[in-house]
């Protein structure tokens, strides 16, 4: 009884392996007998990618079943040469040893991936799911054991992020990277309750007037130490995090505050264009708090990235674009031209304007070949009555040729950078200056 009641203690009752608890045990002897004996402990830490999608949509014996299934395959894959524990919810380690030949865990890993992938029935059925792994070496120098499970974990951490069905090893450089960007992750979390997160505006032009016609609202992180920052620094983290939402919200509410302060100021800055993530789209609750804002019918436009709507089948994202457009917000299509979105898809959505992206633009005074697949995207525009914007007009050459393309609106380094609210405020008197001094002759590209 004695007997039964340890295995019971020690063992997952699904899958009859190994617990977390019994892992544990073992995994201090295992890393000292190997040293012991000239060789090295190495663990891998396997998680299946897509399990939830199977428990969600089939039931939890499904999900059981694959448990089972994956159980089994480890444990033919590791044959006897290592220990096998399931240590949770869908995650297994596999625990070995090494003699001097790591290649042979990259190739149990590429064994235990490629049968995994092999499509399971289940009640008539076919499932597929697949697996994530990372896999750690014991250097020697770690006294404590436990450290294998955590640099694996961060291994496994990478794959996953890397495309899944795939493995990594653990290496120092992953380490120091994922400090720093908790690092970074803590900070931004502070930020934003600092309101450290504030827009920059770059001006965007009429091609033929020069005129402004609005601006883009660009993120900047105002660090207490190092100053402004660009989102290159802090985006993808907060992606990570799950806060750019707040981040959009922020930089929309105070654009209309600054756009209230142009308007008293008598700047004429008709409009500012946000950027708008994905999630935010998603968001239950968008609607009911851009209504809050009472945004003036044409004053603010929501860009949003090509990838958004690549997912044709979401409801809800298409009844919030309706909506959107129906509390007077236009909707422009961001960096047009760099995603896989179909054009029909994209025109279904009856955007109010194309921005054609900076990768697009830039190479057209070099390249006639770049040039045409610009002015095909302008007249796509021009037909479907869409105004088409170029970002990334780096020089005046730039703008005199997409001005003669066609393009409606004009936005780059040529005419300005990205500034803060008072910035613009300079930029744009400035700008008025100089242009009522030659008032009498016509604007042409190139003088302003
Ligand atoms: P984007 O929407 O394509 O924004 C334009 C970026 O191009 C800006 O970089 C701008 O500074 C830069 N740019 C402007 N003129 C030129 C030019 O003539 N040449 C070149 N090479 N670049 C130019 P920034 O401010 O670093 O923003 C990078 C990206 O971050 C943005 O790309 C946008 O996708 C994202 N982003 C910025 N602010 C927000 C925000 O508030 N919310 C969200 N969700 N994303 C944002
Ligand atoms: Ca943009
Ligand atoms: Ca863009």
């Amino acid at each position: 009884a004695k007997a039964r009641i340890e295995h019971i203690a020690l063992h997952d009752s699904l899958t009859g392996l190994p617990n977390r608890r019994y892992l544990d045990q073992v995994l201090e002897d295992y890393a000292a007998n190997a040293r012991r004996t000239g060789g090295y402990a190495a663990l891998l830490h396997i998680d299946l990618d897509r399990f939830k999608h199977i428990n969600d949509t089939l039931g939890h014996a499904a999900g059981d079943a694959m448990l089972v299934h994956a159980s089994t395959v480890l444990r033919s894959k590791v044959d006897g040469e290592g220990f096998v524990a399931r240590i949770g919810g869908d995650e297994f380690i596999v625990l070995c040893v090494v003699h001097d030949d790591i290649e042979q865990l990259a190739l149990l890993a590429d064994r235990v991936i490629c049968q995994m992938r092999e499509p399971v029935y289940y009640q008539g059925h076919r499932c597929r799911f697949g697996v994530s792994v990372g896999i750690a070496v014991d250097n020697g120098k770690d006294v404590e054991a436990k450290h294998l499970l955590v640099n694996a974990d961060i291994a496994l951490y990478r794959a996953k992020s890397r495309g899944r069905n795939r493995y990594e090893f653990f290496t120092e450089a992953m380490q120091s990277e994922i400090v720093e960007t908790k690092r970074i992750a803590d900070e931004i979390l502070g930020g934003l309750e600092r309101n450290e997160f504030i827009p920059f505006y770059q001006p965007q032009f009429d091609a033929k007037t020069l005129e402004i016609v609005g601006v883009e609202a660009l993120a900047r992180w105002r660090h207490p130490e190092k100053g402004i920052l660009a989102p290159d620094v802090f985006l993808r983290i907060a992606e990570e995090l799950n806060v750019v939402s707040i981040i959009d919200r922020n930089i929309l509410e105070q654009s209309l505050l600054d756009l209230e302060g142009w308007s008293a100021a008598n700047l004429h800055i008709p409009r500012v264009s946000v950027n708008v993530s994905a999630r935010r789209l998603q968001d239950e609750e968008l609607i009911k708090s851009l209504r809050e804002l009472n945004i003036k019918k044409g004053t603010v436009a929501f860009e949003l990235v090509e990838s958004i709507f690549l997912d044709e089948n979401d409801d809800f994202v298409t009844w919030n674009l309706e909506q959107i457009k129906e509390l007077g917000i236009d909707i422009e299509i961001d960096d047009f031209g760099t995603g896989y979105a179909s054009i029909v898809s994209l025109l279904k959505l009856q955007p109010r304007r194309l921005k054609i992206d900076r990768q697009l633009v830039i190479p057209i005074v070099k390249s006639p070949q770049r040039r045409q697949v610009v002015s095909s995207i302008i007249e796509i525009g021009k037909s479907l009555g869409i105004e088409v914007v170029a970002e990334g007009v780096e020089t005046m050459e730039h703008a005199q040729t997409l001005k003669s393309l066609g393009c409606d609106i004009l936005q780059g380094y040529a005419f300005g950078h990205a500034l803060d609210a008072d910035g613009l405020k300079a930029f744009v008197r400035s700008r008025r200056l100089r242009t009522e001094r030659v008032l009498d002759e016509p604007l042409r590209l190139g003088r302003v």
